[in-house]
């Protein structure tokens, strides 16, 4: 099982890491690493052969699983399909779900969790460009 690690901290962020997503085992969840309000987010890896150990829904929360390397099937109540390496798959709540690894190396993935319906403004309806001298 992999663990994260927290690199740094500040008052309006926070950066932490799970590190090579090659090396990354298990299941990790890093919502109070780094005190995230708007979602839940997770690092899965699969080896060959291996399906999350048991169905779920979720009640309120839409999740949007995004897939880094490997391949697999994917199954929503009774529907499956192929999914590969960015593959990005989103499922409403109220659903069962479950997700297998069917290629030769793990499939490694990330999912997203968030209350369905919440987002009310994104990109260019709640960014803005600000003015700060870069000290990159
Ligand atoms: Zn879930």
């Amino acid at each position: 099982m992999s663990e994260f690690k927290i690199l740094d901290k500040g008052a309006k962020y926070a950066h932490v890491s799970v590190g090579s997503l090659k090396n990354f085992e298990g299941k990790q969840f890093i919502k109070e690493a780094t005190g995230a309000t708007s979602c839940e987010i997770s690092f899965g890896t699969l080896p060959s052969g291996a399906a999350v150990p048991f169905f779920h829904s979720h009640k309120a929360n839409e999740e949007n699983y995004i897939i880094l390397s490997g391949a697999g099937r994917f199954q929503v109540n009774d529907e499956v399909f192929d999914i590969a390496e960015g593959s990005v798959v989103r499922v409403s709540p109220g659903c069962d779900r479950n997700i297998k690894c069917t290629s030769a190396e793990p499939m490694t993935y990330i999912c997203i969790q968030a209350k369905d319906g919440s987002l009310e403004q994104y990109t260019a309806t709640d960014a803005e460009i600000t003015e700060r001298k870069s000290l990159l």
